[in-house]
């Protein structure tokens, strides 16, 4: 909540009441648990708080009349409005005149010799739509990391305490018990081991709600620090909700935030929750979630274009307008960029002259997940064009890791014209030309030479490699010059692995296919001459290469993890302008398996050395060409 926010996910305290407390009764003190949710006192209001700790919210403490049974809310509540009032952010939200800083692609390279050397068949050729379907193995994904900008989903920090926190004030085992767990079971008088198996009971969330009032509406979380669940008042809708209050940073000062838990059963989630809701559910337990993907700018900086992708899951009624899910999903663009670290930084940048107000530039909504990251790796892999086209207007790409887009060659092409670049061959190099490329990056390039047999794994030295079939590459590095156990299917998702599981599963599923088609044939009695099967289909060979080693001795290998990004987006390039295998002869076109890589680690300085790594591994030089429409 950086800033001004007009809609947030969290209530903020608008009064600095001292919380309402009620005495704790004795009765209690010696029945409760006495190790867990019963270790939190009630605050007595005598202890001075000291001047720079954050007050509490005001909470609850007796249930608002006329409830259900496990309800905080009266009967026949409803869901309120979401919150719109004017604030600099929704004046930005809904300035119609708004316009992006232009952008547009200034050549600073010099015009191709002319004369100087022979022309080849391939020069100047253009990126290659491949007029196939694209398969499995191709398909574009987001490995790595989750996060809440890709639209994927992760458990909660601190979700497993919540749960276990309340299962306790309820009476219940946490399911993951381990022996310490029970013992304090066995100090209480009843000795209760049934699991949650369909979410609390009514009833089980009305005990939960009478615990929490008893200690004076706030208990501790378990193993979790300044962190409570209270019962709490929205002050903007006066909805009651059970809430984590934890303490928050505004403008460098520490304030206490009441974030709604969602209320599907057996769901501790408390993400994106809203307070306008009465039973607030999270982003995976909302109806009919919409993917969106957005292009966001920061709305105040009006010197140079700042772009950042966001892909997030909302819930919008599903007979919306666009117009309508337009609305929505803006104002949820605050929230979510204030929880991205790369928008935060930004927002920390020295001499900005206003604070950043992230703005959409464009907005697509999908009901479909993977219709919407295809959109994601799209645009954001036009943006790490953008960011890479040297000699151009300058970019502020916020965007860190990306799904590379995988078929949509032609979109591509067209998009990067609209922009005034075309990605080209420069120069399909002779051999002669080839023997004089160097290796870019720090390091030696051992591929194709003597040393490539003796590397040794050393400390401070990661090494780079490259696997390749007929059809694909993939780049990555490693601790180890050695690849025994790199395509072990076990344990990992990256692009290679995935590869070699796709056309291996292929393989074994025609020759069961065929194996059927056999028996059926032998069981018919047919003469073995005149059956016809399809062919076999064998998946690939994949072979790794060692390509090049690196001195780093960086605990968090930046050097080397930047490396990795350059050598993947030459991936990349070759594959858009459709090269092959360079080691093996008769390849076919190929693909890059590489599905993300990290944009943040380059800049527009890269794409030269981007440029002499293609040159080095395919024998091609690409470029970025100044496109005209004539
Ligand atoms: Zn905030
Ligand atoms: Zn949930």
């Amino acid at each position: 909540m950086e800033g001004d926010e007009s809609f947030s996910d969290k209530d903020v305290p608008t009064r600095r009441t001292k919380p309402k407390v009620v005495k704790k009764k004795a009765k209690l003190v010696e029945a409760g648990p006495t190790k867990s949710a019963a270790k939190s006192k009630p605050d007595t209001g005598k202890t001075a708080t000291p001047a720079d700790e954050p007050k509490h919210l005001v909470v609850e403490t007796t249930r608002a009349a006329d409830c259900a049974e496990g309800e905080l809310n009266p009967r026949g509540t409803e869901d309120k409005e979401k919150r719109k009032s004017v604030t600099t952010t929704s004046s930005a939200r809904e300035d119609q005149t708004f316009q992006p800083v232009p952008w547009s692609y200034i050549s600073d390279e010099e015009e191709m010799e002319v004369g100087e050397e022979e022309m080849r068949l391939r020069d100047g050729r253009g990126i290659i739509p491949r007029d196939v379907d694209l398969a499995e193995e191709f398909q574009i994904k987001y490995v790595g990391s989750s996060n809440a900008r890709l639209g994927t989903t992760v458990k909660g920090e601190g979700v497993d305490q919540i749960k276990k926190t309340i299962l306790r004030l309820v009476g219940l085992v946490p399911d993951e018990t381990t022996p310490s767990d029970l013992d304090v079971f066995e100090a209480s008088p009843q000795l209760v081991l049934s699991q949650e198996e369909q979410g609390l009971t009514s009833g089980q969330r009305e005990t939960l709600f009478q615990e929490i009032f008893r200690r004076g509406g706030r208990v501790d979380v378990e193993d979790k620090p300044g962190w409570f669940l209270i019962i709490h008042k929205a002050p903007t809708t006066g909805l009651i909700h059970l809430c984590l209050e934890m303490a928050h940073k505004s403008r460098g000062a520490s304030i206490y935030v009441a974030i709604r838990l969602c209320t599907k059963p057996k769901c501790y989630q408390y993400n994106q929750t809203l307070s306008s809701d009465v039973f607030p559910k999270c982003i995976q337990h909302q109806p009919n979630p919409i993917y969106t993907v957005m292009k966001v700018t920061d709305y105040n900086r009006r010197d140079v274009l700042v772009i950042f992708h966001l892909k997030f899951v909302s819930s919008v009624a599903s007979n919306a307008s666009n117009q309508k899910k337009d609305e929505e999903t803006e104002m949820q663009i605050n929230l979510i960029c204030s929880g991205q670290p790369s928008w935060k930084n930004y927002c920390a940048t020295e001499d900005l002259k206003t604070r950043p107000i992230p703005r959409s530039i464009s907005r697509h909504h999908f009901n479909n997940e993977s219709e919407a990251l295809r959109m994601l790796s799209f645009e954001s892999t036009i943006g790490m064009f953008m960011k890479l086209a040297s000699g151009s207007q300058p970019i502020i790409n916020l965007d860190d890791v990306i799904p590379l887009c995988y078929g949509m060659e032609g979109e591509i092409d067209a998009r990067l014209k609209e922009l005034g670049m075309e990605l080209k061959i420069r120069r399909h190099l002779t051999l002669a030309e080839k023997k004089k490329v160097k290796y870019p990056f720090p390091g030696e390039y051992v591929l194709g030479r003597a040393a490539a047999a003796n590397q040794q794994p050393e400390k401070g030295k990661t090494f780079f490699y490259t696997i390749m079939s007929c059809d694909m590459w993939y780049f990555g590095w490693t601790n180890t010059p050695d690849f025994k156990n790199r395509l072990v299917l076990v344990g990992g998702t990256d692009g290679a692995r995935e590869y070699k599981r796709i056309t291996e599963k292929r393989q074994k599923d025609r020759e069961l296919e065929i194996g059927g088609l056999q028996q059926r044939d032998r069981e018919l009695g047919r003469a073995e001459e005149l059956c016809i099967y399809p062919p076999p289909l064998k998946a690939p060979t994949m072979t790794p290469y060692l390509l090049a080693n690196c001195e780093d001795d960086d605990k968090k290998a930046m050097k080397t993890k930047t490396i990795e990004a350059k050598m993947i987006i030459a991936g990349y390039v070759a594959y858009l302008l459709g090269f092959r295998n360079p080691i093996r002869p008769n390849s076919d076109v190929g693909y890059s398996t590489n599905k993300c890589v990290f944009i943040s680690l380059v800049d527009s300085n890269s794409w030269g050395e981007i440029c002499e790594f293609v040159k080095l591994f395919w024998g091609f030089e690409p470029m970025l060409k100044k496109y005209e429409r004539n």
